[in-house]
């Protein structure tokens, strides 16, 4: 049986720079807590804990006078900046440079009278940070039944969080461009509403769907290795497992059957942009030991 790992799979690099920036910042052998799990990976939070990294939660920041605290890849909302400045709170900001921009992008607009429209699940960190940019005002859509919450009679301009999936975002952007289209007709306005369709998905994820199609095709089982609470990790797996049928997401290897092996001789090995490599190692090894 050959098992190989999906070489296009593995940390994206804005995880990587978080990653790397709270191992730097650990160096130092003062205290270090991250606001919220610092990546959808239970198994790399095991490791990073280890070497000294808490979780904690906004609650805990009444107790952290002083202390430093790093902000994740996902981002945070203005409010949370503000409480850390007013509690003595030291921040180290690791956020995503492609997440700043968009969070500049939609502050840009909400500025100028925009209704914002976020693709995305409103109590993902990302998106909790985002819609702070907009004074809690944005409308958060998570599929295409939820447009008709989005307000008729406003210039509006849709942006995506960066994980979702890009064709439910185009859907999503016909379907409002239509709604506005309609409340213009039934009106009988004269001049057409400004919509704007920005597709703020990452390239990190949607650059991924072919490659990763290609490679579930061409092996017989594929095991997907991802959080269960990865949002690009469920976008990744729909795309492995709709290429190829046989595909099995695990979190660890302890979720591996055997019996999805028995009788195959290509296992392909992938996983999301939280997924780290010495995690798909340890699976490649497990499935190996299968072998008869
Ligand atoms: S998926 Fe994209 S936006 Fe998200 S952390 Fe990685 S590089 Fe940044």
């Amino acid at each position: 049986m050959k098992v190989t790992i999906d070489r296009n799979a593995g940390f994206c690099w804005g995880v990587v720079r978080t990653i790397d920036v709270a191992e730097e910042e650990m160096q130092s052998g003062e205290a270090l807590y991250s606001l919220g799990p610092i990546i959808h990976n239970p198994m790399e939070i095991e490791r990073l804990k280890e070497e000294g990294l808490e979780t904690i939660s906004l609650n805990d920041f009444g107790s952290l006078r002083g202390k430093r605290v790093l902000i994740r890849a996902h981002g945070e909302p203005p409010s949370t900046y503000d409480s850390a400045r007013r509690l003595g709170i030291t921040l180290i900001d690791a956020t995503c440079p492609v997440v700043t921009k968009v969070q500049e992008r939609i502050r840009k607009f909400y500025d100028n009278g925009y209704q914002i429209v976020i693709f995305g699940k409103k109590d993902h960190a990302e998106v909790i940070g985002l819609v702070g940019h907009t004074n809690n005002e944005a409308v958060v859509i998570k599929s295409v039944d939820e447009v008709e919450k989005v307000a008729q009679g406003r210039k509006t301009v849709l942006f995506s969080q960066t994980t979702m999936d890009k064709a439910t975002f185009y859907k999503i952007a016909d379907l409002l461009r239509q709604r506005i289209q309609d409340f213009v007709v039934g009106t009988f306005e004269e001049s057409a509403i400004d919509f704007h369709a920005k597709d703020t998905i990452c390239g990190q994820v949607s650059g991924r769907d072919k490659k990763l199609r290609e490679f579930a095709s061409a092996n017989e089982v594929m095991v997907f290795v991802a959080g269960r609470n990865s949002s690009n990790g469920k976008v990744l797996y729909d795309i492995c497992h709709e290429a190829n049928p046989r595909s099995h997401f695990i979190e660890h290897p302890g979720e591996l059957q055997p019996a999805w092996f028995s009788g195959v001789s290509t296992v392909g090995i992938s996983g999301a942009t939280s997924t780290p490599q010495w995690l798909m190692e340890r699976v490649k090894q497990a499935i190996e030991q299968y072998q008869v």
